[in-house]
Order: structure tokens, then sequence, then C-alpha cells
């Protein structure tokens, strides 16, 4: 059994900073992530786009705010459960929480922060009938390592930002890129359909459209596509390729926490934002892209904001009748729980003769 002050169940920028703004109140986290490694949506859907929204960063690559946020809580020694879908809740005598994974990890907690944004990521995937028998063996539908594709045949399909953008970031690294997509127009960035303009024209791009995938061949391995001319639907023909990676978005589902008796509302968390961002169950606070007030926006610097005030209503339920004054970290200095300590330099006295 895990036990921390605060679990938290998401490992994206909002549960990230929950750990720092605890850790200022002395309260441990232990977080839980379906995900390999932590960071939610920066990490997983767009870690080389600059985030220009950022307070105190004009530019930021998503990427590198995951790093930075992992950096700024590590002094407060989380705990991370990755790659484990948090299924169930159940409250004890105590008032305690014990959350169980789908791999069966228990963890016991006075609070339960859940910081799922938009949920377990399910990624839409393409009507091929045999498409499931590919998976991880030449279909991906997520790019974590741009290397696996290295001097490789990579077929993309897809008409959005990530299509287009993995499009042009693997033209450099695969040995051939082709891209298809159902219609001749695309929803991406208008800068990224005119790198993939100027790539076609260089060949280092093969652009098929309007077409889409209908077949995935191979022996235990992708080895080709079979493709559809939009136009011609018995026009049919075969790209020889070693990876598919379908690149069609991914459809926001809450998953288990629905049915965790949390008030839903529009696939999100109802909570009481006029005070803590409490859900309906005491105990259990929601924040980040995973909650819904009036006036809700799905923003990182939200996020921060709710952690930040989340963590001072669970130091109250943790430390009940102790008073909290809030001390500004350029005066307090903090004391992290690896027995750091960081302080701004103290003014000299000296007297002027
Ligand atoms: C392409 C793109 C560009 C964006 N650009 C900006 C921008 O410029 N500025 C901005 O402010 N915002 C931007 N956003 C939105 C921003 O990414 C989100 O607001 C932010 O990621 C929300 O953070 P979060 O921690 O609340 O949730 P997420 O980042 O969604 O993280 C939630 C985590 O919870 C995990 N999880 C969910 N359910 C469970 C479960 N049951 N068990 C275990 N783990 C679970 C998920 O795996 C995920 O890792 C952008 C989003 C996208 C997709």
């Amino acid at each position: 059994m895990i036990k921390t002050d605060i679990l938290i169940i998401g490992a994206g920028p909002t549960g990230l900073f929950t750990v720092f703004e605890a850790g200022l109140l002395k309260l441990k986290c232990h977080l839980i992530d379906a995900l390999p490694q932590a960071g939610g949506q920066c990490s997983e859907l767009y870690p080389k786009k600059p985030i220009y929204d950022i307070p105190g960063f004009p530019e930021i690559l998503a990427g590198d705010l995951t790093k930075n946020l992992l950096e700024q809580s590590k002094q407060f020694e989380p705990g991370f459960t990755l790659g484990e879908r948090a299924e169930t809740v159940e409250k004890q005598e105590d008032g305690s929480f014990i959350v169980t994974t789908n791999k069966g990890t228990k963890h016991q907690a006075p609070i339960v922060a859940i910081a799922g944004g938009l949920g377990s990521f399910e990624p839409r995937k393409p009507l091929i009938p045999n498409i499931a028998s590919f998976e991880d063996k030449g279909v991906e539908y997520f790019i974590k390592d741009p290397e696996v594709y290295r001097d490789k045949r990579v077929v993309i399909s897809g008409g959005g930002d990530s299509a287009l953008d993995w499009s042009i970031f693997l033209a450099d690294i695969a040995s051939e890129v082709t891209l298809i997509h159902r219609r001749n127009e695309f929803r991406g960035a208008l800068d990224s359909v005119e790198k993939v303009q100027e790539l076609t024209s260089k060949g280092k791009i093969k652009l098929v459209t309007p077409a889409e995938v209908i077949n995935v061949i191979g022996h235990n391995k992708v080895e080709g596509v079979v493709v559809a001319q939009s136009q011609h639907i018995d026009k049919e023909f075969i790209i020889e390729t070693d990876h598919f990676i379908p690149l069609f978005g991914l459809s926001p589902k809450l998953g288990p926490i629905g049915n965790w008796g949390l008030e839903i509302e529009k696939n999100a968390i109802k909570v009481d934002n006029a005070l803590d961002y409490q859900t309906n169950i005491p105990g259990i606070y929601a924040i980040g892209d995973v909650n819904t007030y009036p006036g809700k926006l799905k923003l990182i610097l939200c996020g921060f904001h709710e952690a930040t005030l989340m963590c001072q209503s669970a130091y109250k339920i943790i430390n009940p009748g102790k008073k909290y004054v809030l001390k500004y970290t350029t005066v307090s200095g903090i004391d992290g729980f690896d027995g750091s300590r960081k302080e701004s330099p103290k003014a000299v006295v000296k007297a002027i003769k």
C-alpha cells in the first residue's frame, strides 16, 4: 500500500505543479498516470510545440515546461505510479481513500486530487477491419520516440496538426514519408501546410490526397497499406511501408473516474470554484482540464491556480485547527523533503561609521 498526503491522479502540468504547492505546505504527494511518462498533453501530444501563454515565459516548448515542472517538484520527492490507470476509489472508515489501479497497485491518502485532464488518452482509430492485429507491430497511434523511424518507410494519415507536424519532422529522419489525407485541404496551421507543400515539391514527402488507407498488409508486422483514391473508390493501390501511423486525434474519455459517483457535466467533473475546487465528494478535488465550473478555461495557467487553492484547502482537512499563514517563498525560502534548502540572500546588517 502506497501512503501519501495527497494522491494525484494525472501527472500533467496541473498534477506536477500540485506537488510543488503541496510541498510548500509540507504535504507529500504521489502521482498516478496511465501514460508511461509525466507531462500529460504537453509531453504526449505536443512536446515540440512552443507555448506562448505561460506567465514569465515568453515562449517555452511544451516538453521543456514538463522538464521544468519536474525539476521544480523534485525537491518535494513525489512518488510516481506510471503506466497504470486509476480504476476504483473506496472511502475508508477513517475518512481516507484507497485508489486501486488497473494493475492492482493500491494507494491510500486522506485527499485525492483528480488532475486527469482530458481523461485517459484514447486515440481515434480508423475503421480498418484488421488494424488491431498490427498494433505495436508497425501500426502506432502516437509517436513516442521519433528515432524508431530512422531510415524506415512511414505512412502517416490524417489532416490535422499532428499529421502535418510529424510528417515534417520525420521527413529528415525516415527514409520515406507518405502523407495520406481523405481531403485535399488540411486543418492544420498555415505554416505547417506550407512547409508540407515545400517538402513535397522537394520530394521529401509524398502527398496522396484525396485518399484513405483501407487495409493493412503484412505477415506479423506491417509491410504495406492498401490505399483507395477517394474520387475513384475502385482505384486501389499498395504502398509498401514499415510503419502506418494514423493520427486522427484523441477522443477524450473520463474513463473509470466517471463511475466514482462524482457529479459530471459534459465529460468533466463539477467543482465548487467559489472555494477550493472540491467535488461533491468531500476530500476529492478536481483540478485542471478535468473540471468544470461557470467560466472555466482549459488552460495550463488556470490549472496552476486551481492547484494552489486546492492545496490550501487540503491542508486544512489534513491539519484540522492548525492555522496556516501564507508566506512568500522569497521570504520563507523552501525546505525540500530531500534536505535541500533554498533561500534568498539575507540582508547584510552593517553599521556605517
Ligand atoms: C495541441 C495543443 C496545444 C495546446 N496549447 C496550449 C497553450 O498554448 N496554452 C495553454 O495554456 N494550454 C494549451 N493546451 C492545453 C493544455 O495542454 C492543457 O490545458 C493542459 O495539458 C491541462 O493540464 P492537466 O494537467 O490538467 O491535464 P493533462 O495535460 O491532460 O494531463 C492529464 C493526465 O491525466 C492522466 N489520466 C487521466 N485519467 C487517468 C486515470 N484514470 N488514471 C491515471 N491517469 C489518468 C492522463 O494520462 C494525462 O497524462 C494545448 C493543448 C493541445 C492538445
